[in-house]
C-alpha cells in the first residue's frame, strides 16, 4: 500500500505509523469533546512537612476518564492539548476545579493548604494569564496565598524578561510559584535570583536512585543548600522509599511528595488523608 504513494515516502508509511497517526487524530477528536462531557478528573497528591509528617499542601493532577481507553494519564494528552490549544479551556478548567476544591474544603472546617497547579508552556504564555488567575481567584473566593503555580524552568527560560514580568504580577496577586522538576532543565542558575519564585521542586529523577547514586545523592544536597541561601522554599518530588525520606530530612527538605505518603488520590480519599493528618496523627509512620 504504502509503494503507491512513491519510493521516497516508503520509509514514512508504514501500516505501524498509519495506525499511530489514526490513534493520534481519534484521541484528539475525543479531547476535544471530553470537557464537554466531563471526563476529566482531578486527583490530589498531598505535599507533607519533613517535620511534623502533617500535610500541608497538595498538587492538583489531572485525569482523563477516557470512555473507551479508561484513565489517561497526562503524559498521555497533554502535549496533545499542547499542540492543539486545547490547554487553554482545559487548564482553566483545571485552575478553577481546584481553587473551588480547595476553597469547599477550608469551608468544610479542614485546615487551610495551599493547592498547586501545573501549567504548561502555552498557558504560561498567554498574554492573559494573569488576569484568567486573578477571574478565577474571584470567581471562587479562594483566598490567594491559598494558590500554588507550579512551573518548569524550561518554561520560564523561553523568554525570561517576560517571565519575570508575568512572575511579577502573579506575586502581586499575592500567589506562590514552584519551580518543577527543578534540575532537569540544562539552564544556568543565574535566572533563580531574578525570578522572583517561593520554592524549588527537586525532581523525581535524581531523588529515585537517592540512596546508591553518589551523583545524585550530591546533586540533591546541593539543590536543598542552594534553595535554602536564596530563602527559598524545597519539596522533594517522587519520594517512595523510607531510605529517601531519611536522607531528605537529614538534608533538611523541607517537604515531599510520593508514593511512600500517598498516591495522587480523588476528592474522598484526599478528605480521608487531610482528617487523619490534622489529628496530629503521623500517617507517614
Ligand atoms: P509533575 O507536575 O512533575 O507531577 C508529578 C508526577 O509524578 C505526577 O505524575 C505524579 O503522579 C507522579 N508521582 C508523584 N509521586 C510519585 C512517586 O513517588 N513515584 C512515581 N513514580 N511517580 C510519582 P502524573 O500525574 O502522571 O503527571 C505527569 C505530568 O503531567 C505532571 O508532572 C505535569 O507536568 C503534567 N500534568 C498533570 N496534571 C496537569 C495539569 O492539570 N495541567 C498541566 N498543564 N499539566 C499537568
Ligand atoms: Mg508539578
Ligand atoms: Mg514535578
Ligand atoms: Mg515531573
Amino acid at each position: 500500500r504504502a509503494r503507491e504513494l512513491g519510493g521516497g515516502h516508503y520509509q514514512f508509511y508504514t501500516p505501524e505509523m498509519n495506525s499511530k497517526a489514526f490513534e493520534r487524530l481519534a484521541l484528539e477528536t475525543d479531547l476535544r469533546k471530553a470537557l464537554d462531557r466531563q471526563e476529566f478528573v482531578l486527583y490530589y497528591q498531598p505535599k507533607v512537612d519533613m517535620q511534623t509528617g502533617q500535610i500541608v499542601g497538595m498538587e492538583t493532577l489531572i485525569r482523563w476518564e477516557h470512555p473507551d481507553l479508561g484513565t489517561v494519564s497526562p503524559a498521555e494528552f497533554i502535549s496533545l492539548a499542547e499542540e492543539t490549544g486545547l490547554i487553554i479551556p482545559i487548564g482553566e478548567w483545571v485552575l478553577h476545579t481546584a481553587c473551588k476544591q480547595n476553597k469547599a474544603w477550608q469551608q468544610a472546617g479542614f485546615s487551610p493548604l495551599r493547592v498547586a497547579v501545573n501549567l504548561s508552556a502555552r498557558q504560561f504564555r498567554q498574554t492573559d494569564l494573569v488576569a484568567t488567575v486573578a477571574r478565577v481567584l474571584h470567581e471562587t473566593g479562594l483566598d490567594p496565598e491559598y494558590l500554588e503555580l507550579e512551573i518548569t524552568e524550561s518554561i520560564a527560560l523561553e523568554n525570561a524578561d517576560r517571565t519575570i514580568a508575568t512572575l511579577n504580577e502573579l506575586r502581586t496577586l499575592g500567589v506562590r510559584i514552584s519551580i518543577d522538576d527543578f534540575g532537569t532543565g540544562y539552564s544556568s542558575l543565574s535566572y533563580l535570583k531574578k525570578f522572583p519564585i517561593d520554592t524549588l521542586k527537586i525532581d523525581r529523577s535524581f531523588v529515585r536512585e537517592i540512596d546508591t547514586n553518589l551523583s545524585d545523592a550530591a546533586i540533591v544536597t546541593a539543590i536543598i543548600t542552594l534553595a535554602h541561601s536564596l530563602n527559598l522554599k524545597v519539596v522533594a518530588e517522587g519520594v517512595e522509599t523510607p531510605v529517601q525520606q531519611a536522607f531528605l530530612l537529614k538534608q533538611k527538605c523541607d517537604e515531599m511528595q510520593g508514593y511512600l505518603f500517598s498516591r495522587p488520590v480523588p476528592v474522598s480519599s484526599f478528605e480521608r488523608l487531610m482528617a487523619a493528618s490534622t489529628k496530629g496523627g503521623s500517617a507517614n509512620d
